[in-house]
């Protein structure tokens, strides 16, 4: 079996189809239509027929079936997507001159966080490469047009880095020319601290990399993250020191889940600063997004606002991602399917 189309990179068509010239046709062919077509058409053009019959027969083509569209006032969109019986969810989110999607890597998560509503889902299975392909090929065909799909965060449902190899096949496609050519700094895959998969990530691919940090005490992460216990702050921090050193032109951002008296005093900010030490990454913080079930609350905005001074004050780029699509459960950590678990 072959990956499927959508997951097939420039010299794995090139060498399907006979000559380069007919893979970049699939490609314009592939990101020009809009909306997903529903099936291969017969023929396209600037292709051999017979090359592209065989390449046709020998990938099955699977859109996803839209089970659920939500949009919030600021445009925030939610899709519930159905990949035969496999649910997942994306959200398309756009600023004025461009847009966002954030992509799921699993149906379900792998990893137990306790603040993250997909926990509450259990683990359906891996996504393939082409499946994550997919997710940024609908959200960009409904994108407006004054505001393309430039960036993607593999933020959605799951742990990219236990599914690591279909994750990177999907950034390395979404990065080729001549499309979608998204800029490999303009991908983030965000991860909740697995290091071995970071590493192999670090290695093998030039996309940004998000660390969803939470604590600055080994104690703190280990009651919000349960495989804390693994692989403690020190050992995180220091693969992200070694990487700063020998990528510094890389994006790197540490996430920081702000819940009131767990992790938001002022100690933990000035513990946050000497655990970055020496690491360039923008510190993002987003005030924890309740979900049915949790007894996390996020702190007053006073708090949050002043844990951000306190970084920007010892010079530390922090932003606050106040939360967008709240109201569709669309938000941080608030992918759990609401909609179609409801049915
Ligand atoms: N598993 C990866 C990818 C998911 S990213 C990771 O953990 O990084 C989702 C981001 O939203 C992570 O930074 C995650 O920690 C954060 N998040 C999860 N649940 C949240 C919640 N209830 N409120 C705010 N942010 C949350």
């Amino acid at each position: 079996m072959i990956p499927r189309l959508p997951a097939l990179t420039i010299d794995e068509l090139t060498s399907r189809l006979g000559s380069a010239a007919r893979a970049r046709a699939v490609v314009r062919w592939l990101y020009g239509t809009a909306p997903l077509p529903q099936a291969l058409p017969a023929a396209v053009p600037g292709v051999a027929a017979a090359a592209w019959r065989t390449l046709r027969a020998a990938t099955p083509w699977n859109p996803p079936l839209v089970r659920e569209r939500q949009a919030s006032a600021d445009g925030t969109t939610k899709y519930a997507l159905a990949f035969g019986a496999t649910l997942v969810e994306a959200v398309r989110i756009p600023s004025p001159r461009r847009s966002t999607v954030c992509v799921s890597s699993q149906s379900g998560c792998t990893r137990r966080c306790v603040f993250c509503a997909t926990r509450t889902l259990g683990f359906g299975r891996h996504l393939r490469a082409d499946e994550m392909v997919l997710q940024v090929m609908l959200a960009a065909a409904e994108a407006p047009p004054e505001a393309p799909v430039r960036n993607v965060v593999f933020m959605g449902m799951g742990e990219p880095m236990d599914n690591l190899g279909e994750v990177l096949r999907a950034v390395r496609v979404l990065t080729q020319s001549p499309a979608p050519l998204l800029r490999a700094r303009s991908i983030t895959v965000s991860t909740s601290g697995v290091l071995p998969g970071m590493r192999r990530f670090l290695r093998e691919s030039p996309a940004s990399l998000a660390l969803s940090l939470h604590a600055t005490t080994d104690d703190v992460r280990a009651r919000l993250v349960p495989h804390g216990r693994i692989w403690p702050i020190a050992a995180l921090m220091a693969l992200l020191r070694e990487d700063a050193a020998r990528h510094p032109r890389r994006e790197c951002f540490v996430e920081y889940v702000l819940c009131a008296g767990v992790n938001d005093a002022d100690a933990d900010a000035d513990r946050l600063l000497r655990l970055l030490d020496g690491i360039g990454a923008r510190v993002n913080l987003i005030p924890y997004n309740a979900f049915p079930g949790s007894d996390l609350a996020p702190p007053p905005s006073a708090r949050v606002l002043a844990f951000q001074a306190r970084l920007a004050a010892a010079g530390r780029r922090a932003f606050i991602r106040w939360p967008r699509g709240r109201a569709i459960a669309a938000a941080c950590g608030q992918l759990a399917l609401a909609t179609a678990t409801a049915e």
